[in-house]
């Protein structure tokens, strides 16, 4: 990718899994990256060693902007849906007021560029597929409604204040980029999971429901490479325009059951992963999946790794590596 100019950005949740492959591949860009992050859910050896690390909260960020940056690339989130229902408040103010609080001192500092990790649970239940920025927002959880209220209050200051800024609403993320991916504490995701069983670190893998309205009765979802997403981050950055907002989704356009992903790690880790059906997860959508046409067209975005058996053999060398 072609790069105008070398810019200092600030990365928040820097040293989580979306974060800290952004955070790398900036570096590798060649510009100067800081990130923040409280370590609350991040790990510090998950930071890109040519970055500055400092510790903290977003919602404190004031200082360290008034030295002066290009842009904020805004990771840092609590993004547990099922944590969002019983404990809203985490979600509400970790999200919602440090994001405003953010803002704040990026208007205050002058920062002009802002790129946000939005997410597709902003649309919830959807009336069709796929998915464009245009459909209706009727989120199902509080995490999808923080998400949402923040792209909200994005929009207000963009106009407000001349903030050049981007949401970028990512589908399923997966994979891995070299030593940097996926670690959660609390691991609800998937792929994760189901690698977990060919590392025999798990017994079995549940499979919330086999009689959704799909061809196999299990749940559709649009798994995208974390390194395409990255690349959207950046071209969002050069393309971001002065007192607009502007919104993306980010997934590969096609959708794979439950089943099709656990026979893709099947054949990727040679491991039988035994799974038993279990009742449906609640707050789950039957298919959710993302037409990106706008992305592509305006930012000129393609994904280099949409193969879902690249995006698991990825996930699975980075999971043999850490598991
Ligand atoms: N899923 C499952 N078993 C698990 C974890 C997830 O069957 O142990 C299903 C889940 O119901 C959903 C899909 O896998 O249909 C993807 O779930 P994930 O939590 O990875 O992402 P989400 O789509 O919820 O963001």
């Amino acid at each position: 990718m072609t790069r105008a100019r070398r810019m200092t950005l600030l990365v928040t949740g820097g040293a989580g899994y979306v974060g800290s492959v952004c955070a790398a591949r900036l570096v590798e860009a060649g510009h100067e990256v800081v990130v923040l992050d409280d370590l609350r859910t991040g790990h510090e050896d998950a930071i890109p060693h040519r970055a500055r690390f400092v510790r903290g909260d977003v919602a404190e960020a004031g200082p360290l902007l008034a030295e002066g940056f290009d842009g904020v690339l805004h990771f840092a989130a609590r993004s547990l849906v099922g944590e969002s229902m019983t404990d809203p408040q985490r979600y509400w103010w970790g999200n919602v007021v440090a994001s405003v609080q953010l803002l704040d001192a990026m208007t205050e500092h002058g920062i002009p560029r802002l790129v946000f990790s939005s997410t597709a649970a902003t649309y919830g239940e959807p009336e069709s597929v796929p998915i464009t920025e245009d459909d209706p927002t009727r989120p199902t959880n509080p995490y999808g409604a923080t998400k949402l209220a923040i792209d909200h209050a994005i929009s207000s200051y963009a106009a407000a204040h001349g903030i050049a800024a981007v949401s970028l609403r990512y589908f399923n993320v997966a994979g891995a980029f070299g030593r940097h991916g996926e670690r959660h504490t609390v691991e609800t995701h998937l792929i994760p999971l189901v690698l977990q069983v060919a590392l025999d670190r798990r017994d079995k893998i549940t499979i919330f429901g086999d009689d959704w309205p799909t061809a196999d009765g299990t749940c559709v979802r649009d798994y995208i490479h974390v390194t395409d997403l990255a690349d959207a981050h950046e071209l969002a950055l050069d393309r971001a325009e002065p007192g607009r907002h502007k919104v993306y989704n980010l997934g590969n356009g096609t959708g794979f059951s439950v089943r099709e992903v656990l026979e893709t790690c099947r054949e990727v880790t040679g491991h039988p992963i035994p799974a038993e059906v279990a009742g449906r997860r609640p707050g789950d959508p039957a298919v959710l999946i993302a037409s990106s046409e706008r992305a592509r067209t305006d930012l000129g975005w393609k994904p280099e790794r949409a193969e879902l058996r690249t995006i698991v053999a990825d996930a699975w060398d980075f999971a043999r590596r850490t598991g």
